[in-house]
């Protein structure tokens, strides 16, 4: 496999994966859990919404999470049984369901090690990029005004006066004011509320990414698999044309490291054959956004008719829909105590 010399940076969401994990989530109460819940419905009514607008956006379902070693496996296994008990349809695969799924063509050889898997109809995967698009293109039809410019400066509305606007400075020079100011401008929101007295403590963690194209067909008859694999931290995407992504690496800071690439591409060395044998078609890197000493995501109201939404770290694809509905709650309920009617700018 060739290696790319320099992998290009691309914003967090346009680095994502897309993977949905809510149902497979470790806890099972708690703000993340139901965020999760809530985000994953809806992105079913969201994606219905958008197939109406002319705007339609494939959901990919089902994950298959690999356990790696008999921890992993009992842990899985334990957690299995609770979502079972509690109605989620998740299902538990012994190591022999799993070679037999392999040895009927189901699944492609899978990494040396494996224990056994947990199967989540429910959870799955879309492309980051196709569905900001798709929630673009539909908002603008209902109305969106989209303005692309760097904000430098959030300037407060005047204490006291409910009808003043928050005002906007952007890099080219003009201004922007509006009722409402949402921030959610990933690893720079620190750096627009410190000079409202805001501190907002975010570190980077980095993550590579690759695309492979796999030589079909894997084993004898056997296209691309169902869903997705999640194999000791790693996503394997099937995409259209035989095509994989794998990612992503976890690296604290803002450089890529050329080892954590090379042990994603053989999966620290338990890699099947028709993945070391994959070419290298595209390989790029993002920064996740991690809340320092606080759990993610940063859903919060610092000031009056200012909201915060960032530190999204690993999950920002999947819980963009419930942080969305957060922040429309909060205006809606604001709006329903002023009395104020809704001014869009
Ligand atoms: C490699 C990788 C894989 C991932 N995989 C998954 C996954 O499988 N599933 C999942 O749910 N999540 C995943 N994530 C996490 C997810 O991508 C992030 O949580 C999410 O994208 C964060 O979205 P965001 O809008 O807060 O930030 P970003 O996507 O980083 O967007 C911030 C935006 O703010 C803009 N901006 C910055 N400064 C300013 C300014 N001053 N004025 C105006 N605009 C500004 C930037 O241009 C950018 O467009 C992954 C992340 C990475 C890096």
């Amino acid at each position: 496999m060739d290696q790319a010399p320099e992998p290009p940076a691309r914003s967090g969401s346009g680095a994502a994966l897309g993977l949905l994990m809510a149902q497979m989530y470790q806890r099972s109460s708690g703000r993340g859990w139901r965020l999760r819940q809530r985000s994953l419905a809806l992105l079913q009514e969201w994606q219905g919404l958008l197939a109406e607008a002319g705007q339609p956006v494939e959901l990919r379902r089902g994950l298959l999470l690999l356990a790696s070693g008999a921890d992993e496996w009992q842990r899985q296994q334990r957690l299995g049984s609770q979502r079972q008990a509690k109605g989620f349809p998740l299902e538990l695969r012994s190591r022999s369901d799993l070679q037999a799924a392999v040895a009927q063509g189901a699944l492609p050889e899978l990494p040396q090690g494996v224990e056994g898997g947990l199967w989540s109809p429910q959870d799955g995967q879309l492309d980051p990029g196709a569905w900001a698009a798709a929630l673009g293109a539909a908002a603008i039809q209902r109305g969106l005004r989209e303005i692309s410019g760097r904000v430098t400066a959030l300037r407060p509305p005047p204490p006291g006066d409910p009808q003043a606007q928050w005002q906007l400075d952007l890099a080219d020079g003009s201004q922007l004011s509006g009722d409402w100011v949402l921030v959610c401008a990933g690893l720079a929101s620190p750096s627009l509320l410190e000079p409202l007295g805001i501190e907002l403590p975010l570190e980077a963690v980095l993550g590579q990414a690759v695309e492979l194209q796999l030589a079909l067909p894997l084993a004898p008859g056997q296209d691309p698999w169902a869903g997705c694999l999640v194999w000791q931290g790693v996503n394997l995407v099937p995409r259209p044309g035989g095509r994989l992504w794998l990612g992503a690496s976890l690296e604290p800071g803002t450089k890529a490291d050329p080892e954590a690439l090379k042990t994603l591409l053989s999966l620290g060395g338990t890699a099947p054959a028709w993945l070391r044998n994959a070419e290298l078609v595209s390989h790029w890197q993002g920064l996740r956004c991690r809340p320092v000493g606080r759990p993610a995501p940063l859903l919060e109201q610092p000031l009056p008719r200012l909201l915060l939404l960032s530190g999204h770290y690993r999950n920002g694809i999947l819980l963009g829909p419930a942080s969305a509905e957060w922040a429309a709650q909060r205006i809606a309920d604001a709006m329903a105590t002023t009395g104020q009617s809704y001014r869009p700018t």
